[in-house]
């Protein structure tokens, strides 16, 4: 059995910003550019003992693959779900190397027809991997077809229609289906359900990814230092992929305007030009607290009145953008709302309108 035999999964589009920020790509979104993929392939840990952070989630698969093992079965169906970026392909591939498989990795907007779903069930072999990313995005019909395969293990097809229509049972050998969202929230509840292992991946450390920075640049055969690495970490917004991106970026600037060692000096320089704040914040994040901030005079304001003001579809704003200034406390979510709080106001060293400040000092 191969990896990677259906066409790669549908990347959503990168974001560009309005012309106010000509030409600014964004860095930290992470989301990963079809570019990305060979090199982002590269410095994917290998093996567990290399995965680092999510501790509870690492152990507990851990004991459920042995589990397993033992008793000689394939492993449950599993479900990951959290922001890109943080690991969730990843440790679908360690996951089927430990049950000694290669994993078979598709995505839900691939996945348009049930032939296609039904082609790839009928010819996975017992204890076999199947990776489906984005699978809050698999059509109706075709998510049918997998219930009865995760449930009972085979698939069922109508022939004909009316009086002569005959159903089918092609039985699916015991395989595992790993599933990954960003959004737990969007999947149906008879497909939630079928998934026996549910873990949610969270941010990460700034230590963690500091050790995935330095770890990375040992690959990529970069020399940085303690504060170097500490500096692209702290910018990273708690994703790995980000800080594999910033370090991309620093290692250029280092490479070309220094002498090739990645100091906190250089990181900080490099990370500037970015655009990247010391917060890990870019343009848009900017954008979109400002957006609240000053045109909304702190909020609450909807989801859908951000979008249009900055011209960005709300999916991005709502995948991307805003759970990492949720998770760093500059956004809440009210009943009415978004709003900002006061260490937004400090971050873009804005003041706070009358109004708000004095909100603030009744709460
Ligand atoms: P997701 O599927 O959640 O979008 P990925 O598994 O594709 O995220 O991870 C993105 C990149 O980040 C990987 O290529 C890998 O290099 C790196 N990465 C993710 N998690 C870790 C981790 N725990 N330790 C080290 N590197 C990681």
């Amino acid at each position: 059995m191969s990896e990677e035999t259906t066409p790669p999964p549908a990347r959503k589009r990168r974001v560009v910003l309005g012309p106010q920020d000509a030409a600014a790509e964004r860095i930290v979104v992470p989301e990963e550019a079809p570019e990305e993929e060979a090199l982002g392939a590269t410095l994917r840990p290998r093996s567990f003992d290399e995965y680092v952070g999510q501790l509870a989630v690492v152990d507990n698969l851990k004991i459920a693959i042995d589990a397993a093992k033992r008793r000689g079965e394939s492993l449950e169906h599993v479900l990951f779900y959290g922001p890109p970026g943080l690991g969730k392909t990843t440790l679908a591939t360690l996951i089927a190397r430990d049950m000694g498989r290669s994993p078979r990795l598709t995505s839900g907007p691939t996945l348009d027809k049930p032939k296609d779903l039904v082609g790839i069930l009928t010819s996975l072999a017992t204890g076999d991997v199947l990776f489906i990313d984005e699978i809050h995005r698999l059509g109706g019909v075709v998510e049918e077809f997998l219930y009865p395969a995760m449930e009972d293990f085979r698939v069922d097809i109508v022939m004909d229609s009316g009086a002569y229509a005959k159903t089918y049972k092609i039985p699916v050998e015991r395989f595992t289906l790993i599933g990954a969202t960003t959004r737990a929230g969007m999947l149906s509840a008879p497909l939630r359900e079928r998934f026996g292992l549910v873990y949610h991946l969270d941010y990460y450390s700034d230590d963690e990814l500091q050790q995935i920075v330095k770890r990375s640049a040992g690959m990529l055969e970069i020399p940085i230092d303690t504060e170097g690495a500490a500096t692209i970490a702290r910018r990273s917004r708690g994703t790995p992929r980000i800080a594999n991106r910033l370090l991309r970026r620093v290692r250029d600037y280092a490479e070309v305007r220094a002498d090739g060692r990645i100091t906190r000096d250089v990181a900080d320089e490099a990370l500037r030009r970015e655009g990247v704040d010391a917060r890990g914040l870019d343009r848009l994040d900017r954008a979109f607290l400002r957006t609240i901030a000053d045109q909304y005079r702190g909020g609450p304001v909807g989801i859908s009145a951000i979008a249009a003001t900055l011209t960005e579809d709300t999916e991005t704003l709502e995948d991307v953008v805003e759970p990492f200034l949720l998770k760093i406390g500059f956004v809440t979510r009210t009943a009415s709302g978004r709003k900002v709080t006061p260490l937004a106001y400090e971050h873009l060293a804005m003041a706070m309108p009358p109004e708000f400040a004095a909100q603030q000092r009744l709460l």
